[in-house]
């Protein structure tokens, strides 16, 4: 969400006159688009700020910014913490950055307000890659789940509406976009009038040039069986679920305001596999939740397990100030919650490199990327499934699709040869 918001801010600031610079050392104005959802992320932006206070001082016009959850959350106490920032811009306020950049301010000026009707509708974003695209269908999240600082950072959950989003993916998909990633911090539950989710993917994979349409993140407790049936029986979404769950145990899951229990998470994954059996499944695993015992932990480990993810970001829980958790008196000590999170990679990896493996001998059709930056005869590209895959093929261009056979895996990428 935060990469897509850059080549929002990007595009904003290009059509305002304010171009791209080659580096950040050479430009006039740095901005930081920022993370809040663990507190590792914020002290490499206070690290990150220390640097920029230096590059600073060698002249009086250059100007640091810091955009995103962070910005919100600290507002304008993140100019005292750091003085060399001249303006602090929460994820509702962008529209604002050309007048704040251009204004002399002698202290820092804060845009922290939540604006409920901002969408971002009319700016073109300036995308990175040139046939694979983030389109934003919603803003904000009113979930409340007890650990999670997005509800106060974002704001509660609007949806575009779905003419501009399909107007946006026809547009994209005639300058020669194959791939599109409908993104939303639950993107399940977006919906315009009668329409919902699984009919807005039928539409966009409807769109005339288009080979591959992605979606996340998805929250179990809104993912319905309509929309399996729409991933199923529609050829361009890709059979891929980005599905989080936290935890294995249900004590701990009610305690994270989940509202999903363990057997709900297990039927949503057997129906999905009985629909789609190359389904890539990936999700997102805390450990260390307060309150969290051994048994509970012992049941996170058991669901990896049994689902066998091909992947999953793993984290230790970080109390973020604001939240429902932040108020639990039973924490888990730090040395135990990263002796979990060891354990957890481990045995993470062990599933992966297993599930990896019995890709080899398959056929697979993977849309190139870009040169691998290890070995200069291979392309990397991504299965349907989202799988990364490593094919030898030094003629192949960004967005082309190539069917290959799965050779090997090397660390967890797999190896393929063009058929
Ligand atoms: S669904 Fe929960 S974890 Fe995800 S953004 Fe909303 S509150 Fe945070």
């Amino acid at each position: 969400m935060n990469k897509s918001d850059s080549e929002l801010i990007r595009g904003l600031l290009d059509e305002s006159g304010y171009p791209l610079a080659e580096n950040w050392e050479s430009a006039d104005v740095v901005l930081l688009n920022t993370c809040s959802v663990r507190e590792h992320a914020e002290r490499r932006v206070l690290g990150r700020l220390g640097v920029l206070a230096g590059w600073k001082r060698l002249s009086p016009n250059r100007r640091v910014g810091v955009l995103g959850c962070m910005a919100q959350r600290l507002g304008a106490s993140l100019g005292e913490l750091r003085p060399c920032v001249d303006f602090i811009v929460g994820p509702d306020g962008y529209r604002r950055l050309p007048e704040l950049i251009s204004g002399r301010m002698s202290a820092p000026a804060a845009d922290t307000a939540f604006r409920p009707e901002e969408l971002y509708g009319g700016i073109r974003p300036m995308r990175d890659s040139g046939f694979s695209a983030w389109v934003t269908i919603s803003r904000g999240c009113v979930n409340f789940c007890s650990y999670c600082i997005v509800p106060y950072t974002r704001g509660p959950e609007r949806c575009r509406p779905a003419a501009d989003i399909l107007s946006e993916i026809e547009s994209l998909a005639g300058r020669g976009f194959r791939e599109i990633t409908l993104l939303g911090q639950n993107v399940n539950s977006w919906r315009d009038g009668e329409m919902d989710f699984a009919d807005l993917l039928r539409r966009t994979a409807a769109v005339n040039g288009l080979l591959r349409v992605r979606f996340m993140t998805s929250h179990p407790k809104d993912l319905t069986e309509r929309l399996l049936d729409a991933m199923a029986e529609t050829p361009a979404v890709c059979p891929h679920l980005h599905l989080p769950v936290q935890s294995g145990s249900d004590r701990i899951l009610e305690r994270m305001n989940r509202k999903y229990d363990r057997r709900h998470y297990l039927e949503i994954v057997r129906r999905a596999r009985e629909r789609m059996p190359h389904l890539g499944l990936t999700t997102d695993v805390m450990v260390g939740f307060p309150g969290e015992t051994e048994s509970d932990f012992g049941m996170t480990l058991d669901l990896i397990e049994t689902v066998r993810f091909d992947d999953a970001y793993t984290y230790a829980y970080s109390p973020r100030s604001g939240t429902a958790a932040d108020g639990f008196e039973d924490a888990v000590p730090e040395d135990i919650r990263l002796r979990r999170l060891a354990l957890l990679i481990e045995r993470q990896r062990a599933v992966t490199l297993l599930t990896r493996k019995e890709w080899v001998g398959r056929t697979a059709e993977i849309l190139v990327e870009r040169p691998s930056p290890r070995d200069p005869g291979r392309w990397l590209g991504r299965t349907a499934s989202g799988l990364p895959v490593a094919v030898r093929n030094a003629g192949a261009v960004p967005g082309q699709p190539v069917t290959c056979r799965i050779e090997g895996v090397a660390g967890m990428t797999l190896l393929g040869r063009p058929v």
